[in-house]
């Protein structure tokens, strides 16, 4: 229940957190920082936030089911999307090309959801420049270089050709993490997940994205002042 009256309730907290634009939550990082397992927490454990599923062209690994963890598909196909502008942005990583789906994205945020996405830093770049003010991006750091590799090692699925070329792609990576807005260390993975839903609870708060409650409150400070008089 919504009033803008002077004296009485103005908004509720719930209302304001709902009542807005939402926002798309980037989480990058180097292979085997834990990035994938924070994307699942978070979903899990959060509401009003769903993942962006990817087109890829990659061969599909044996864990991963297609229309959940990505949308799998030919060349072909992929150019298609991307020739008649239904990708929000891609790119070629380690061969295989990536890209968002631009309907779901537009849907969501429109409809006061958040979308996470699990993207690399050159689709997060094309992203600034399409819709900078709605990009919340973080970088995930791995505590060492060690543990890096090690993680990597821990997946059984990819070859040690595989893991190289992760390791190389990850040290390009690596130099760009000042242009996210977050940095966030996962030693402890509870602790980085703590991080990362602070950095979204405060994004969900700001000023800019307070939409319909915003309006209500010009009305509330335009009420009052004529109570005034
Ligand atoms: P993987 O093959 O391990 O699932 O993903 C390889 C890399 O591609 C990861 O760094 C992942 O973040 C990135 N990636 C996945 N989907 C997209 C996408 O839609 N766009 C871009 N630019 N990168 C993506």
């Amino acid at each position: 229940e919504t009033k803008s009256t002077a004296s009485g309730t103005i908004v509720s907290a719930d209302q304001a957190e709902q009542e807005r634009r939402g926002l798309m939550l980037v989480l990058s990082s180097p292979s085997g920082a834990g990035k994938s397992t924070l994307a699942r927490m978070l979903l899990e454990r959060e509401d009003n936030l769903e993942l962006s599923i990817s087109a890829t062209t990659r061969a599909r690994r044996s864990t991963e089911v297609d229309g959940v963890h990505y949308h799998f598909v030919d060349n072909e196909r992929f150019s298609e999307m991307a020739e008649s502008g239904d990708l929000l942005e891609w790119a070629t990583v380690h061969g295989n090309s990536y890209g968002t789906p631009r309907g779901p994205v537009e849907a969501t945020i429109e409809s006061g959801r958040d979308i996470l996405f699990d993207i690399d830093i050159q689709g997060t770049f094309q992203l600034y420049e399409k819709m900078r003010d709605d990009v919340v991006s973080i970088f995930i750091l791995p505590p060492s270089i060690s543990e890096m590799k090690s993680r990597l090692r821990g997946r059984a699925e990819d070859t040690e050709e595989v893991i190289l070329k992760r390791l190389k792609t990850a040290v390009g990576e690596m130099r760009h993490w000042s242009r996210y807005d977050y940095v966030v260390v996962n030693e402890d993975l509870e602790r980085a997940y703590e991080n990362v839903r602070a950095i979204l609870k405060a994004e969900r708060l700001k000023q800019k994205r307070s939409g319909a409650v915003g309006k209500l409150m010009d009305g509330m400070v335009d009420d009052l002042q004529d109570e005034l008089k």
